[in-house]
């Protein structure tokens, strides 16, 4: 066995970061022009053409708004696999898989929270890590 640390590869870089407890954030952008946020961080505001964007961390809980499931994956990815449309609780709408949505498809609206996961693997067969969105269970 080794002891050697494996950096996590991520789909997106920056996309991942960690709260003060080390759980995920999505990080997005926050537009210093306009206040806007979205998700990934942009290099150019779409409402105000602000080049400044900073880095903000998204809420890590939401809605689902809309899923599908794709049945033809790219290579690498798991198939079939849900792709969904959450929007978080501060406002963005964010495109993610859905864990779990394939098997066990939740009604539109229902609550969901951030996790990471495995989004594909890689030509190395090392797994690439991404945002994704889980139907939340518990109660808050
Ligand atoms: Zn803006």
């Amino acid at each position: 066995m080794s002891a050697e640390v494996v950096e996590p590869r991520y789909a997106l870089a920056g996309s991942i970061g960690a709260d003060e407890a080390g759980e995920p954030r999505l990080m997005g952008g926050l537009c210093a022009g306009c206040g806007a946020k979205v998700f990934p961080k942009p290099k150019i505001c779409s409402s105000c053409w602000s080049t400044e964007q900073k880095d903000v961390a998204l809420a890590t809980r939401g809605r689902l708004y809309s899923f599908s499931v794709v049945h033809a994956a790219r290579k690498g990815w798991p198939s079939p696999y849900a792709i969904a449309y959450v929007d978080l609780e501060d406002g963005v709408r964010v495109c993610a898989p859905l864990e779990d949505g394939v098997a066990n498809p939740p009604p539109l609206d229902a609550p969901v929270e951030l996790i990471v996961g495995t989004l594909r693997t890689d030509a190395d067969g090392v797994a690439v890590l991404s945002h994704r969105f889980k139907p939340v269970t518990e109660a808050r």
